[in-house]
């Protein structure tokens, strides 16, 4: 495939000075050469070799930075295209005058995750390994970051794969029994069929489950703080925010007047939602009733829910507590540092199944047990395994449901006794939505693949 050459800086992970302008395609030598000034040209030496030299502005005859310019021909690349990757040191600004410069010698500059679409579109890396970089560039938090690793590694990809291959024993089975009657009794058949796809069905349900919380970790856990005016929720986000660096602070230009914030606790990134409503009322009246409260929760994943320790549970309390019954929820008994005048049974009838965590926001008591509490709401049980596949990308997830309803549509065939070559419709489409996700049923039939595996003799 033909591609014009293209540019952008591809800061590595984590922070530094150093950054690199890469650059990709047929050209990447000629306008990489055009601005290095080195010992030899960067069109006569070996391909993945690094080499010292400087950037130069010919207009000017500046020097712009001081660099370790990496050559890497066709087709052993990320993008399978030559890439040219500067290393520089200067900082931002020279980083940016080198990548402007080569755009000056005919490079374009590179939409936001192109070089991983060329990767793709060459034939480099399968659909969901592609996707995983694009996640990988766009993850908040260390965990998001493992679980946008180890799809690029393609962990999915064997997984589902795995799924395709007892699909297509299954139909080897049936096409068997179709065929030669004689030969296959029909009842194992059906038995077999039974029991593979009532795995697969399993199997993509455990996926979906993961996925739900690999959406999480891409997103960020919508989280709320409610609660009566003075019990302490500017404190409580502010402990959060302060104790554990907000990843992110912006406005993201969708909604006018929510600022998010995004907190990593224990690799649970919290959306902390509407933070704008809390701290505006910081010194003035309170402004955050109960409606006000009603609307955020409807948005929220997780409502962390403060009452005061140091006085009765008011009206007010006992709504915001019934209008955050069907969320996730953590109770905060704020203010412990002063005497008990709360009704500690009636706040533990009210809570049901929420946890119960006791703070000292001004003593800086409880906010341990507080992270535990939602770690362990977001990370159950098998959950916590740390290469697990989780499926964060939404297409992945539409088609995982598809597949889930196809593969039980069969088992319900099954049990009504229709034929199986009836049955057969179902698992073959199960395998080609499953192919979707890795991208590579479009072009190739399953029929064609059971030939090539099994030799059916047709
Ligand atoms: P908000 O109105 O719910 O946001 O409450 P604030 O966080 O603004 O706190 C109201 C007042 O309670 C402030 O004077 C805080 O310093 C104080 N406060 C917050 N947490 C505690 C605590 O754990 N103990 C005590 N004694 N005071 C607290
Ligand atoms: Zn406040």
């Amino acid at each position: 495939m033909e591609f014009d050459t293209i540019a952008a800086i591809s800061t590595p992970m984590g922070e530094g000075a150093i950054g690199i302008v890469r650059i990709s395609g047929d050209q990447a030598l000629d306008i990489a050469d055009q601005i290095y000034v080195g010992r030899h040209s960067l069109k006569e030496v070996s391909s993945h070799t690094i080499h010292y030299g400087h950037i130069k502005d010919l207009d000017n005859d500046e020097v712009v930075d001081e660099v370790m310019v990496t050559v890497l021909h066709a087709p052993k690349t990320f993008t399978r295209e030559t890439i040219v990757e500067i290393n520089c040191h200067g900082g931002i600004v020279p980083l940016n005058r080198v990548l402007q410069l080569s755009l000056r010698y005919g490079a374009r500059i590179a939409e936001p995750g192109e070089f991983t679409k060329r990767a793709f579109m060459n034939g480099r890396i399968d659909l969901s390994q592609a996707e995983g970089v694009m996640d990988l560039i766009r993850a908040k938090t260390d965990r998001a970051m493992n679980v946008a690793m180890s799809q690029v590694k393609g962990r999915l990809k064997t997984k589902i794969e795995s799924l395709r291959q007892a699909l297509l024993e299954t139909v080897a089975h049936v096409e068997v029994n179709i065929d030669y009657p004689e030969y296959d009794a029909e009842e194992m058949t059906s038995d077999i069929l039974r029991e593979r796809a009532s795995y697969v069905e399993k199997e993509i349900e455990k996926l979906l489950r993961m996925s739900q919380q690999g959406k999480i970790l891409r997103e960020g856990l919508s989280t709320v703080i409610i609660g009566r005016p003075n019990v302490g929720k500017s404190s409580l986000l502010n402990s959060l925010v302060n104790e554990k660096k907000a990843i992110v602070t912006d406005v993201p230009g969708t909604t006018r007047d929510v600022i998010e914030e995004y907190v990593n606790i224990r690799g649970v990134p919290l959306r902390l939602l509407d933070t704008a409503g809390i701290r505006e009322t910081e010194d003035v009246v309170e402004k955050i009733g109960v409606e006000r409260s009603r609307e955020v929760v409807k948005e929220a994943e997780l409502v962390l829910l403060v009452l005061n320790h140091h006085e009765p549970l008011t009206e007010e309390d006992e709504q915001l507590f019934s209008i955050s019954e069907h969320r996730d929820r953590i109770v905060i008994m704020n203010k412990t540092d002063q005497d008990q005048k709360i009704d500690m049974d009636a706040v533990y009838e009210k809570a049901g199944s929420s946890p119960v965590i006791s703070t000292s926001l001004i003593e800086d008591k409880g906010i341990e047990q507080l992270e535990e509490a939602i770690a362990n709401l977001f990370f159950t049980g098998e959950l916590e395994a740390e290469d697990f596949t989780y499926v964060s990308n939404s297409r992945h997830i539409a088609l995982l449901h598809q597949a889930k309803d196809t593969v039980a549509q069969a088992t319900t065939a099954l049990d009504e006794g229709l034929p199986l070559d009836m049955v057969q419709i179902d698992v073959t489409r199960t395998w080609e939505l499953l192919g979707e996700i890795i991208g590579d049923s479009v072009n190739e039939s399953l029929i064609d693949q059971l030939f090539s595996q099994f030799c059916l003799g047709k």
